[in-house]
C-alpha cells in the first residue's frame, strides 16, 4: 500500500502564519503554565467549532481537549484529571455539536470500510462507500470509536461518565453543553448540567 503524495500541501501556508503570529506574539512568553481561568472544555475535533471564539479564550485561559465527537474517553479523562489535580481547573464544560460526523457511522461500519482499504471513503443517500485498494486492516474491528446517535443523550453520558469517575473529585462542576454549527451559540443540556453539578 503506497500513501499518495499531496498535490498541494499546506504545509507552507502553516509555517507562513506562524512566522506572523510569532513577530506579533508580544509578552505571551512570559504566561504561567496553569491556566489562568481555572478551567477546562472537552469539545469535539470538528474544522467548524473554535472554542477560543465561541468560549471567549485567550492563550493562556483555559484547557481545551479534543477529540472526535468531544468523548469522555479514557483519554479525555487522564487529561481532565491531569487539568484539576496538576493546574488547578476548578470546572469542566462538556461541548457536543450539531450536525456531528459521530452520529453518521457506527463501530460496525467503521470497522467495514477499513476491512476493505485505509484509503478516504465517502458518503451519500445511500450510506457510505469505499473506493479504495486493499488490503484495508482487521484493526478497526478492536476500536471503540464512540459514535452516537442521540445529541443530547451523549451529553448526559459523558457528563455521567466524568461525574462517576473516581478520580474526578465531587466538588468540580461539569456543565453539559452542545454548539449549534448554524448558530454559533452554545445550548445547555440541563439534564447534563444538573448530574455535573458539584457537591461538597
Ligand atoms: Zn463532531
Amino acid at each position: 500500500m503506497s500513501v499518495q503524495p499531496e498535490a498541494h500541501s499546506v504545509q507552507p501556508e502553516v509555517l507562513k502564519a506562524n512566522e506572523a503570529y510569532a513577530a506579533s506574539f508580544g509578552d505571551k512568553g512570559s504566561l504561567a503554565l496553569p491556566p489562568a481561568r481555572r478551567f477546562a472544555i472537552l469539545t469535539c475535533m470538528d474544522a467548524r467549532l473554535d472554542p477560543a471564539k465561541y468560549a471567549g479564550l485567550a492563550e493562556g485561559d483555559a484547557h481545551v481537549i479534543r477529540n472526535a465527537g468531544g468523548r469522555a474517553s479514557d483519554d479525555a479523562i487522564r487529561s481532565l484529571v491531569i487539568s484539576y489535580k496538576l493546574l488547578g481547573t476548578r470546572e469542566f464544560f462538556v461541548v457536543h455539536h450539531t450536525d456531528c460526523g459521530m452520529q453518521l457511522f457506527d463501530d460496525e461500519i467503521m470497522s467495514d470500510l477499513l476491512d476493505k482499504s485505509l484509503e478516504t471513503a465517502t458518503i451519500d443517500a445511500q450510506g457510505w462507500h469505499d473506493h479504495g485498494h486493499g488490503p484495508g486492516s482487521v484493526h478497526g474491528h478492536f476500536v471503540k470509536w464512540h459514535t452516537f446517535k442521540d445529541l443530547a443523550a451523549s451529553v448526559v453520558e459523558d457528563v455521567k461518565r466524568i461525574r462517576s469517575h473516581p478520580l474526578v473529585p465531587a466538588g468540580i462542576p461539569i456543565y453539559g453543553y452542545y454548539y449549534d454549527v448554524k448558530t454559533g451559540r452554545l445550548v445547555e443540556v440541563p439534564e447534563a448540567t444538573a448530574i455535573g453539578r458539584a457537591s461538597a
